[in-house]
C-alpha cells in the first residue's frame, strides 16, 4: 500500500519516466525542487524509496537515492544495472553525476546522499571521491556493505575525506522493500 501510494505520486511528478532508458535522461528528468516540508532524513528517504520503485518497475533491483543540497534535491538515481547492462549504474552512482552535473562540479561537500541500502564498495568510494558531506541510508547490507559492515570506507581515517553517516533511516520500509522483491524472485524461479 505505501509503494502504491509512493508510485501514483511519483507518476504524477514524473510523467514519462518510464521511458527512460539512459543516465543523461534520467539526471535531466530527476532534478526537482524537493517540497517545503521535505526537511527531514525520513521524508528524503522516502524520495529514494520511489526511485526504488522506479527501479522494480523496470526489472532492476529496488534501490533508489537521492542527493540533497540545503533543502534541495539535486540529484536522483535508481539502480539501472540490467536496464543499462551496465555494472556501474547503481543508483548512488546516478544520482551522485546528476548532482555534480546540477552543481557543475565534482566536490559535493555541502551534499548528503540518501539511499535505501548500505552503499557497496564502489558507492562508498564514490562517495569519499565527491568529498560529501554525510551519507544516510537505510537498511544494513551485511553481505556487501562497505559503510559499517564487511568495511567502513567513508569514515576510514586513511583516506583524506571523511563522510559523517547516519545509518537505520526508514530502515523497516527499506528492508521491506528489498526482501519482498527477492521473495517474488525466488517464487518465480520456483514456479
Ligand atoms: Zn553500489
Amino acid at each position: 500500500m505505501f509503494f502504491d501510494i509512493l508510485r501514483e505520486d511519483y507518476h504524477e511528478q514524473h510523467p514519462g519516466v518510464r521511458q527512460s532508458a539512459c543516465r543523461r535522461y534520467c539526471q535531466s528528468i530527476f532534478v526537482m525542487e524537493a517540497p517545503p516540508h521535505a526537511n527531514t532524513d525520513e521524508q528524503y528517504m522516502r524520495a529514494a524509496l520511489v526511485e526504488a520503485v522506479v527501479a522494480r518497475e523496470e526489472g532492476d533491483v529496488p534501490i533508489g537515492a537521492v542527493v540533497v543540497r540545503g533543502t534541495k534535491i539535486i540529484g536522483r538515481g535508481h539502480n539501472q544495472r540490467e536496464l543499462l547492462r551496465d555494472p556501474t549504474a547503481h543508483a548512488e552512482m546516478i544520482a551522485l553525476t546528476a548532482a555534480a552535473a546540477e552543481v557543475g562540479s565534482w566536490r559535493l561537500d555541502e551534499c548528503t546522499l540518501y539511499v535505501i541500502l548500505e552503499p557497496c564498495t564502489m558507492c562508498a568510494g564514490a562517495i569519499v571521491l565527491a568529498r560529501l558531506k554525510r551519507l544516510v541510508f537505510g537498511a544494513i547490507d551485511p553481505k556487501a556493505g562497505a559503510c559499517g559492515s564487511l568495511y567502513n570506507i567513508p569514515t576510514d581515517s586513511r583516506l583524506n575525506h571523511s563522510v559523517e553517516i547516519t545509518q537505520g533511516v526508514l530502515a523497516a520500509e527499506c528492508s521491506a522493500l528489498l526482501s519482498d522483491f527477492f521473495a517474488k524472485k525466488r517464487a518465480q524461479g520456483k514456479g
